[in-house]
């Protein structure tokens, strides 16, 4: 039932969804990861510290009419030992449309 990107994400067995908005023009999914152990790309050490949270749009195409939107919720960490702070590490990136 869901397109391209969306089945690519819900694939995944980290990322789960939070929930869909579905209006008559578009379709809307939230999806967020599970917090898990990283490692720090600076020093190399594990760190469970959320240090927040980012939305990032990413359009899908079209789906029976509709515009759908994937809206991944981006952990950010923050490495204990350095201080460091980075994203969560993604296994599936949506090739064109992540950028900032
Ligand atoms: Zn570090």
């Amino acid at each position: 039932m869901y397109p391209n990107y969306s089945k690519a994400f819900l694939d995944l067995e980290d990322v789960f969804v939070k929930k869909v908005i579905q209006a008559d023009s578009f379709l809307k999914v939230f999806i967020e990861t599970r917090p898990s152990e990283q490692l720090c790309p600076c020093c190399g050490c594990k760190t469970k510290r959320v240090h927040d949270y980012r939305n990032q749009e990413i359009d899908d195409t079209p789906f029976q009419g509709k515009t759908v939107t994937l809206i991944l919720r981006k952990r950010r960490y923050l490495c204990t030992s350095c201080g460091k702070r980075f994203l969560e590490h993604y296994s599936f990136h949506p090739s064109g449309h992540l950028g900032h």
